[in-house]
């Protein structure tokens, strides 16, 4: 299934599937609202069905192991073209738009059947940039899709909006959200290497700051388990979802996975005894004191 992370709507997650599995898949689409890096992930779930090279018959779903998904994965396949500011500025200029987008619009792919142009933080492009790309965007070649990443849908003109296929990720974050979602994903990045790495002094390290609020450590909870998700995802050949690929490689090549389900049950626990408002102090020692033991179990 496409879209499947949690935070998704259903209306956007129905939306895509609908569309892949009918092969209809819109060729200028936006992704807006949510955070950072799920509107990242899912422009790579878009990417991998415009241009998989073993879709299911008829359909648009992307296979997830041809080259061509591998690379978008990894970011690296050409067909993905991310326009992007030169010169050391900062935003993109119509000067970039016409090398890197309209001087190449009609070209061949190089390496799939399609392209895709994919513009993040779109609610930054200049009212100018917006409407010289207006034309594109509303007939675009057969063989070209463009993606807009944007937070703040408002930010974009209407004459945009009107020609694209908006696809909702959920609310944005606001900025101080934003910090605690960052403090959240860079804890449980830190927790999930210092598992991989055996280091029980900085597993410590990283979870005595959340002594004293509840809600981070149940969201670093949370985080982790979906890091141990692709970990065990990684295992089975299945695709990473959590936007934290480097750690749940890590977690994966260290752990098997009767261990990483022990981490996981640790963190599950974490979650509902949170939301049952266990004292702090009893879900900090069951924090680090369930994690340890598992760590023996590393490779
Ligand atoms: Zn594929």
């Amino acid at each position: 299934m496409m879209f499947a992370a949690q935070e998704i709507p259903d209306d956007t997650r129905r939306a895509v599937n609908a569309a892949t599995a009918r092969s209809r898949l819109p060729q200028s689409v936006m992704l807006s609202g949510g955070s950072q890096a799920l509107r990242e992930q899912c422009a790579k779930e878009l990417c991998m069905a415009a241009l998989c090279a073993a879709p299911a018959p008829g359909t648009q779903i992307p296979c997830g192991q041809c080259h061509c998904c591998r690379k978008v994965l990894a970011g690296t396949h050409p067909d993905v073209m991310r326009i992007l500011p030169t010169g050391g500025r900062k935003t993109v200029s119509i000067r970039d738009v016409r090398e890197q987008l309209q001087e190449t619009l009609y070209k061949s792919p190089t390496e799939a059947d399609n392209k895709v142009y994919l513009f993040d933080g779109a609610d930054a492009l200049s009212p100018q940039i917006q409407n010289a790309l207006l034309k594109s965007v509303e007939e675009p070649p057969e063989d070209v899709m463009f993606l807009f990443l944007c937070e703040q849908r408002e930010s974009m003109l209407t004459t945009v909006i009107s020609r694209l296929t908006e696809y909702p990720l959920g609310d944005t974050l606001s900025a101080g959200q934003r910090e605690e979602d960052e403090a959240v994903t860079a804890t449980a990045k830190e927790i999930a290497a210092a598992l991989a790495s055996g280091d029980e002094y900085t597993l410590m390290l990283k979870t005595a700051p959340m002594a004293k609020n509840r809600a981070m450590m149940a969201q670093t909870a949370a985080q982790l388990i979906r890091i141990v998700r692709d970990a065990l995802a990684e295992h089975s050949g299945a695709r990473l979802l959590s936007g934290c690929d480097r750690e749940a490689l890590l977690l994966a090549s260290r752990y098997d996975a009767p261990a990483l389900m022990e981490i996981k049950a640790a963190m599950d626990r974490i979650v509902s005894n949170a939301a049952a408002n266990a004292n702090e102090n009893l879900l900090l020692t069951l924090f680090s004191c369930s994690l340890a033991p598992v760590m023996k179990q590393r490779k």
